[in-house]
């Protein structure tokens, strides 16, 4: 049968799915499931947690190291002697410990990049995962992002 000859409606979501609008938020994308650790294993589930925000959110995935160009998986550094604020104010580099490469402008950037999505969809509040070197409210996004003014929740 070709597209003239349908007749049945198709919508995007169930009528019973449309609702009010919702505040957007970003997440750590890791935390929905995907596979952008730097290990490429998943993180642990948290089915609970995630429907809890997501009947009052439109949860908005963000991967900031994989925004900023780096591979999955990837050396799994931390920032070593400082915070998030240190590197991006130049104090602070963040060396992969194998390689010597300089991954500093890989965070930099995906950072960068995240605060525009958080603009872009209008999010004031972030979701972050504790304990990455991006992620982490101390972190490189997380400091960016609240420098922008938006509020950012630490997700161990
Ligand atoms: Fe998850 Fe953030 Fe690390 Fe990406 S950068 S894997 S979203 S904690």
């Amino acid at each position: 049968m070709g597209w003239s000859e349908r007749t049945e409606t198709r919508w995007l979501l169930p009528e019973a799915e449309c609702r009010p609008y919702a505040e957007p938020v970003l997440i750590s994308a890791c935390f929905l499931g995907v596979s952008c650790r730097w290990h490429g294993r998943r993180a642990k589930r948290r089915d609970a947690p995630l429907e809890r925000l997501k009947k009052k959110y439109v949860l908005v995935p963000v991967c900031p190291e994989q925004l900023g160009g780096m591979p999955t998986p990837r050396s799994g550094e931390y920032l070593r002697g400082g915070t998030g604020a240190d590197v991006l104010d130049g104090r602070l580099r963040i060396i992969d410990t194998r390689t010597g490469q300089d991954l500093t402008e890989f965070h930099v950037k995906g950072s960068r990049y995240t605060a525009e999505i958080a603009e872009i969809v209008g999010a004031r509040r972030a979701y972050l995962k504790g304990g990455s070197p991006c992620c982490d409210r101390e972190g490189v996004t997380g400091e960016l992002l609240r420098r922008a003014g938006i509020r950012v929740v630490r997700v161990p």
